[in-house]
This record gives C-alpha cells, sequence and structure tokens, in this order.
C-alpha cells in the first residue's frame, strides 16, 4: 500500500532554564487564558505550565505538560544537577497516575499544552508573551508525517483516557465543558 505523506508544523518550547526567576508569570497566564470563560480566573493548579521550585539552589524549571499516559513508567531517571540530587519525577512532562501535577483540579482529567492554538488570533503562546525574562522561547519545524497519523495519535489518546478515567465521564466532561462555552 503507497503510504501519502505530509508536511506538519511541530510547534516547540525551548526552555533556558538559567534564564527563569521562578516568578510563575507563565502559570498564571496558561491557567487564566484557559479559564471559562476566558480570563474569569487564575488557578496554577489548572496551569498546563508548572515551574519546579527549589529556591534554596536558586534553581526554577518550567514544565509544560506534555501526553497522559495510562500507566507509571517502569524505569525512571534521577537528576544531578550542580552536585545535589533531585527527585526522579520532578522535571517529567507526562500527565501520569503516580502523580497529581498536570490535572485538572475538578475531574481529575489530564491537562495537555495545547500552544494555545485554541486562539488562532495568537502570534506566540501565551506564556511565551508572558516570560519577560525570555526563558520560554517559541519555535517552529516542518516535518514529514505519515497521512492519518495525527488522527491515530489522538484515537490512541482518548482510548488511554477512557481506559484510565471511563467513557462516561470523559462524555460527562465535554459535555459541562461545551455548556460553559
Ligand atoms: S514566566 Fe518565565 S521567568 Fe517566570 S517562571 Fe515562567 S518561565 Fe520562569
Ligand atoms: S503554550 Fe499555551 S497551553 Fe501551553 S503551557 Fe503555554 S500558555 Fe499553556
Amino acid at each position: 500500500m503507497e503510504v501519502t505523506r505530509k508536511k506538519k508544523i511541530v510547534k516547540t518550547i525551548r526552555i533556558d532554564v538559567d534564564k527563569c526567576n521562578g516568578c510563575r508569570a507563565c502559570e498564571v497566564i496558561c491557567s487564566s487564558f484557559h479559564a471559562t470563560p476566558k480570563y474569569s480566573s487564575n488557578n496554577p493548579e489548572r496551569s498546563r505550565i508548572r515551574v519546579i521550585h527549589y529556591p534554596l539552589r536558586d534553581l526554577y524549571v518550567p514544565v509544560y505538560a506534555g501526553e497522559y499516559v495510562a500507566a507509571e513508567c517502569a524505569g525512571r531517571g534521577m537528576y544531578t544537577i550542580d552536585g545535589k540530587e533531585y527527585d526522579e519525577c520532578a522535571f517529567c512532562r507526562a500527565s501520569c497516575p503516580s502523580r497529581d501535577l498536570f490535572k485538572e483540579p475538578d475531574s481529575g482529567l489530564p491537562l495537555k499544552c495545547d500552544m494555545c492554538e485554541s486562539d488562532p488570533t495568537l502570534s506566540e503562546p501565551m506564556c511565551v508573551q508572558w516570560c519577560l525574562a525570555d526563558a520560554l522561547i517559541y519555535e517552529e519545524r516542518e516535518e514529514e508525517v505519515e497521512e492519518g497519523e495525527t488522527l491515530e495519535e489522538i484515537e490512541i489518546g482518548l482510548e488511554a483516557m477512557a481506559h484510565k478515567f471511563g467513557w462516561q465521564k470523559l462524555l460527562d466532561t465535554a459535555s459541562r465543558m461545551s455548556k460553559k462555552d
């Protein structure tokens, strides 16, 4: 079977940890931008970017939410930075059953960074715009993918979430969100 390939823009945020000062403006704007109605509230626990704090070492690491995973990973890494060991899960981007990070506080459903695609008028993601220290750098690159790959990724993600939370909970949440819109 002939495989059709198409171009896809991959959006990323490069993080310059040396420049982050831990102000948490990125958390505030992300949660506020994604509130319903938009800008009606802010709560870092709803943010899709979190700043891991180690103030005594003057270390702040912004981490933005990646994919939902249905199970804890089997192998975990330890981080040694500036001679100090850090929690093995501290800088992971996954919404994972083993911790509360990147979960919607009311429903427990996973949060994932959407690069603020919900608003096509944005020139850059909101957290990047609000980071006055220039620690977040928005980048785009073009990649070739197989036709249908994106849809497949969405289907796998939905299946994994349904396995964990059940279809009814997903449907109830979607229905609640659409009513608020
Ligand atoms: S807004 Fe920038 S400097 Fe402030 S915590 Fe976020 S990444 Fe760090
Ligand atoms: S890109 Fe948008 S959705 Fe992703 S962390 Fe930044 S503000 Fe939140």
